[in-house]
């Protein structure tokens, strides 16, 4: 059986959960298998699943469970593998899904590959490839221990409705509480949160200084995009680190990416390069990023983002 964890948000599964169990119900196929779901707290949503090939969906509550905290979470979701004789444990590769890959791979003695992004193949071997040498070539992995665990790169795959609803069935699992205990999260409000992002505009250290954001926050309203930075501008205290895409930062694949005096490099590409779109405003012709774009303005952000932002007004 493929045992996918859905990851929720405020009581509603995440784009990255139907990925997910698309990629469960693919693996699953190839497998001959099952594939079915399982949510932690409540998600009003969570028997849309099934729609996405899921073939039940399982809930598990407990007041430990209620603010994310890797440990407890892992003991439940190692408690529901075994509960159900999963063989592949699918996770997203969020940051809730990369804190919990090690974890659940060491208790439920499994070998892990973080971050494929292709269905695996499973003739001679169940084999799974994921990018390397930040994007430039793609890994094959063989996975030879009985039970595997693996985190799907987000916006991999699309997801994709092969079914119906089915219902919710509560799932038993001992959950010990963890060693430590979150007291309480504060979420960032507003924008969909990069790694959902359809939409995103970006901005680097050709942007001068802090106090020119302005210009880039006021495009990305008009379009209702989420946005970013480039690591420098992060590690300079100009916008705060989530909004960091890159190698080093949070990638994305958003439909469209607006880059304005980012100058392309090969850390910044890692993140961004799997973009549909690709949008670039740099003053020097010679920036690597133009080789990455769709399109490309060569000119003076502080004159051109502007003159989008009003263009895009009159629509
Ligand atoms: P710059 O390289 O300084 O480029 C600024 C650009 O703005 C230039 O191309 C310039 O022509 C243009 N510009 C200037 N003024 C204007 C104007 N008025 N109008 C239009 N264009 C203008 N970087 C990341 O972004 N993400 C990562 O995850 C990341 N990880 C890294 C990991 C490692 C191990 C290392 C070594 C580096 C990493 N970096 C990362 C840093 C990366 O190598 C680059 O240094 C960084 O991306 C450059 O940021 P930038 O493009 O904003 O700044």
């Amino acid at each position: 059986m493929v045992l996918v964890f859905a990851e929720t948000q405020k009581g509603k599964l995440k784009k990255a959960a139907f990925e997910a169990v698309t990629y469960g119900y693919r693996t699953a196929q190839a497998l001959g298998s099952e594939c079915v779901a399982l949510v932690i707290g409540a998600a009003e949503d969570a028997g849309q699943l099934g729609k996405y090939g899921a073939s039940k969906v399982y809930q598990v509550e407990d007041p430990a469970l209620e603010k994310f905290d890797s440990q407890t979470y892992t003991r439940a979701i190692a408690g529901a593998a075994k509960e159900l004789d999963a063989k592949v444990l699918v996770l997203s590769h969020s940051t809730t899904g990369k804190s919990l890959l090690g974890r659940l791979a060491a208790r439920l003695d499994a070998g892990s590959v973080p971050g494929v992004n292709a269905v695996p193949t499973t003739d001679g071997g169940f084999k799974v490839r994921k990018p390397v040498f930040s994007g430039k070539a793609i890994a094959e992995m063989e996975i030879k221990t009985d039970v595997k665990v693996l985190s799907l790169m987000g916006n991999a795959i699309q997801p994709e409705v092969v079914g119906d609803n089915v219902g919710v069935e509560a799932l038993s699992v001992p959950v010990e509480a963890g060693r430590i205990t979150v007291k309480d999260v504060e979420r960032v409000e507003g924008t969909v949160p990069l790694p959902e992002a359809e939409l995103v505009v970006s901005a680097g250290r050709g942007m001068k200084g802090p106090e020119n954001w302005g210009i880039i926050e006021e495009l990305a309203e008009v379009l209702g995009a989420t946005t970013a930075c480039s690591r420098p501008v992060a590690d300079t205290g100009w916008r705060p680190h989530h909004e960091h895409v890159g190698q080093t930062g949070i990638a994305i694949r958003p439909n469209l990416y607006i880059a304005a005096g980012i100058s392309g490099a090969i850390q910044h590409l890692a993140g961004v390069n799997n973009s549909k779109t690709i949008v670039v405003i740099n003053k020097d012709p010679d920036a690597p990023f133009f080789k990455a774009a769709d399109y490309g303005v060569v000119g003076d952000l502080f004159e051109v983002v502007p003159r989008l932002t009003e263009a895009l007004k009159k629509f």
